[in-house]
């Protein structure tokens, strides 16, 4: 999960890192109040939305007055970043920058291992440095466990090739922004700039982190940091419920056990709509290894509301909940339904007991209900009943 700036600023005045004082604002009323509340001087408003280079897209205004900062405000909400809409800003003190360095700390997942990277060439250009002159932007490999204690952190600053003044400031900062990574469960801090104030002082000015949600559970404080309502709502729904639930374009619903059953079922019911006018999947769904008919029953639940949703196929591949399990629990499920299941479901089970499996589907004969064999039969009985729709 990405946070915005703002979210950001807090969870780093948590921990100790320098930043400035700002309030968020989702109207030019708001701002306003803001700029007084920060006191009256320059001021900087900032659009909150989830993507970089807010500066170039003229999402970060100076302001010189509770009034203009109402002003710049007024012009940077409702703004479209990169295909993201700006409902909030944030108001923040204004600094006097003397110099723009950067610095992250990463997850490196192909070295297995975390990095580290700091350059003394910050702020909006820093793409364009690490592409044309790379050597300006040191990276130095962080060992998880070890994570920055002073000696890590005087490395990094020394391979960036900080001024002596601010070394000693930048170390310390570094430390703390690690603490961030820490304790949060990051997989990325990233301050740009990270600046040095002309009256010397080292402040965290714009950070950008995501937070590893499989940690989440160590982080009750976390769920708060949610943006649900940039959330899809199915989305969100499937994600209350514990369903691994990704929303699609098409109108075949799919439910499967496996993150590989399902992909390769999106696949299938893709090649096999080609014959039916250009049929697609409406979603992946994995309903993993457990697929009890209450996880089913919610499963379908969230598929049969997507109103873009013609037929459902469920994919099962039984393995250690057997075929006659899943069977009791789709049967369960259409009665947990009820009226709610109005679409057309094709069924294939194979594997553990699919023998039994078939019978129970069969035996229950609901009308609503398909039964197929064999995945490529089912995919395109799936593709033929959301076309005839
Ligand atoms: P980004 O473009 O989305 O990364 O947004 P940033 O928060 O990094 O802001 C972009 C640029 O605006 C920075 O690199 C600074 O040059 C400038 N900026 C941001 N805050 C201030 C401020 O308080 N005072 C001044 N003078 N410039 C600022
Ligand atoms: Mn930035």
């Amino acid at each position: 999960m990405d946070l915005f700036e703002y979210q950001a600023r807090d969870m780093f005045a948590e921990h100790g890192v320098p930043v400035l004082d700002a309030a968020v604002a989702d109207t030019p009323e708001e701002a306003r109040a803001g700029a007084e509340r920060i006191g009256g001087g320059t001021v900087v408003v900032k659009a909150q939305v989830k993507a970089g280079g807010r500066g170039k897209a003229g999402g970060v205004k100076l302001a010189h007055s509770p009034d203009e900062a109402a002003e710049k405000a007024g012009e940077i909400l409702g703004m479209d970043i990169k295909g993201h809409t700006v409902h909030r800003v944030m108001v923040a003190q204004g600094a006097k920058i003397a110099e723009e360095y950067y610095f992250s700390v990463l997850l490196d997942r192909a070295n297995r291992s975390l990095l580290a990277m700091a350059s003394k060439e910050g702020g909006m250009e820093i793409e364009q440095l690490a592409v044309e002159r790379p050597e300006a932007l040191a990276r130095i490999a962080v060992d998880p466990i070890d994570g920055i204690d002073e000696a890590k952190a005087r490395e990094i600053v020394d391979a960036a090739g900080f001024d002596d003044d601010v070394k000693d400031a930048i170390a310390d900062v570094i430390q703390k922004l690690w603490v961030v990574y820490r304790e949060e469960d990051a997989t990325l801090v990233e301050v740009n700039p990270l600046v040095k104030t002309e009256d010397g002082a080292i402040i965290a000015l714009d950070g950008k982190v995501s937070l590893d949600e499989n940690a989440g559970f160590r982080h009750p404080a976390h769920e708060a940091l949610e943006d649900t309502a940039a959330a899809d709502p199915l989305e969100a729904q499937a994600k209350a419920k514990g369903l691994n639930y990704v929303k699609l374009d098409g109108e075949v619903g799919i439910i499967g056990n496996g993150a590989g059953l399902v992909m390769s079922t999106l696949d299938v019911v893709a090649y096999a709509g080609e014959d039916f006018g250009g049929v697609k999947p409406a979603n992946f769904l994995d309903i993993g290894g457990g697929a009890s008919a209450e996880v089913m029953a919610n499963g379908l639940h969230i598929i049969l509301n997507d109103p873009q949703v013609k037929s459902v196929f469920v994919n099962v591949f039984g393995g250690i909940t057997s075929c006659d399990a899943v069977a009791d629990g789709i049967v369960q499920a259409l009665q947990i339904l009820g009226d709610e299941a109005t679409k057309p479901l094709v069924v294939r089970l194979d594997g553990n007991n699919v023998i039994e499996g078939r019978r129970i589907l069969a035996e229950a004969n609901h009308p609503l209900v398909t039964l197929e064999d064999t995945m490529d039969g089912a995919a395109r009985k799936a593709a033929e009943l959301a076309a005839a729709k």
